[in-house]
């Protein structure tokens, strides 16, 4: 199973569209993190994974160090793999040791991209901007660890930028991309030429990359890419709402996606107690109820419409799809083929090995 855990809801940056709008000061409970690593060694799964996640979970550190003390203690054979959602900021070099040390598999970095975009949205308490700190952090961050995702926030100010972004990010080093489209931002048709336009120009930067031999990953791309290859694939595979991801919030309940941290409605359980399993199929039930449009489109394999976090936000309705999530996953699944068809004909290893395991 994997969990992440908010360890407080407080946060070091304001970002403008943050989705922690009701942030407060409420922090985790180390006796709720030895219920969760308890309840976890009692299930005997082989792997497990504990996310730290937040607000900014590294305002936390002692909680950190505190709970993987606390699984070390243990005589358990469940390996506890790590790994950290972050704005970057208290990523230190005495950190960054100690995940190189205790079994960090990610750390997933929020950040927007170069300058002038970071500091449009990801700003201090006092307004200033966090570009200078988070970008030296994210290099030396690059330095110690692989599995580096750059988080990115996609949003209507950003949008025009995004390309020059993802540019940026790559010359740093990154090989991870995740693009975060907000779409909870009031998105009107005349934006889709340019949804449209800016991520065909990151195709480009990806199609060049790649057949230059730099090995990078923009995962809206592979993601869409994989849809194709393997048609067996739907998406809410990868995700199964509340059956391997649990988000535990600060007050120690459980819940199946981070879109619903909070609402009571969608408690599964709590650290102490662990999953009501009840509860949570009953959740898996009403989801995905497609509707007729989406049984009968051509694409309703390869579309993230069953995503019940996506929808929720969006149409406060797990099984309602809005029109911009309709709209931006026509043109996320045309740009990757036709990135996917290009690559194809250049037939440039690291896209085969990647795509086709040969
Ligand atoms: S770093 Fe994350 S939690 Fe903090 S203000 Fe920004 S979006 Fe919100
Ligand atoms: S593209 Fe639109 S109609 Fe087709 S499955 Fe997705 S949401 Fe439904
Ligand atoms: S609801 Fe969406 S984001 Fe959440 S686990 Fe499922 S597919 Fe992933």
């Amino acid at each position: 199973m994997n969990y992440r855990l908010y360890l407080t809801e407080n946060c070091n940056l304001k970002c403008k569209y943050c989705y922690e709008t009701n942030k407060t000061t409420n922090e985790m409970n180390f006796e709720n993190i030895k219920s969760i690593v308890d309840y976890e060694i009692q299930q005997n799964n082989k792997n497990s994974l504990i996310n730290f996640y937040g607000g900014e979970p590294l305002l936390r550190k002692d909680l950190i160090y505190k709970t993987i003390d606390y699984i070390k203690s243990k005589n358990t054979k469940t390996k506890f793999n790590f790994g950290l959602a972050t704005n970057g900021m208290l990523l230190d070099d005495e950190f960054l040791k100690y995940i190189k040390k205790n079994n960090f598999t990610h750390i997933a970095y929020s950040i927007d991209g170069n300058e002038e975009v970071q500091n449009r949205n990801r700003i201090l308490p006092d307004g200033k901007g966090s570009f200078d700190v988070v970008s030296e952090n994210a290099k030396k961050t690059l330095k110690t660890l692989k599995n580096v995702v750059a988080m990115v926030t996609v949003t209507k100010n950003t949008l025009q930028n995004l390309s020059d972004s993802v540019e940026y990010l790559i010359s740093i080093g990154f090989k991870i991309i995740n693009l975060q489209f907000d779409y909870t931002a009031n998105w009107n048709d005349t934006d889709l030429d340019k949804i449209e336009n800016e991520y065909r120009k990151i195709s480009r930067i990806y199609y060049k990359n790649i057949v230059e031999k730099n090995p990078i990953n923009i995962l809206i791309f592979d993601k869409k890419i994989r849809t194709y290859i393997d048609d067996t694939y739907v998406c809410n595979k990868e995700c199964k709402f509340g059956m391997e991801n649990l988000y535990v919030a600060t007050d120690g309940n459980l819940y199946p996606c981070v879109q619903f941290v909070g609402n009571p409605k969608y408690i599964i359980g709590n650290c102490e107690k662990g999953v009501d399993v009840n509860k949570r199929d009953l959740l898996i039930k009403n989801a995905y109820k497609e509707s007729n449009i989406c049984k009968q489109c051509a694409i309703r394999n390869r579309c993230n419409h069953t995503c019940c976090c996506r929808n929720y936000i969006t149409m406060k309705d797990i099984n309602k799809v809005s029109p911009i999530i309709c709209e931006t996953e026509k043109i996320f699944i045309k740009i990757s083929d036709e990135l996917a068809e290009r690559l194809y004909n250049n037939y440039p290893k690291i896209f085969i090995q990647k795509f086709y395991k040969v």
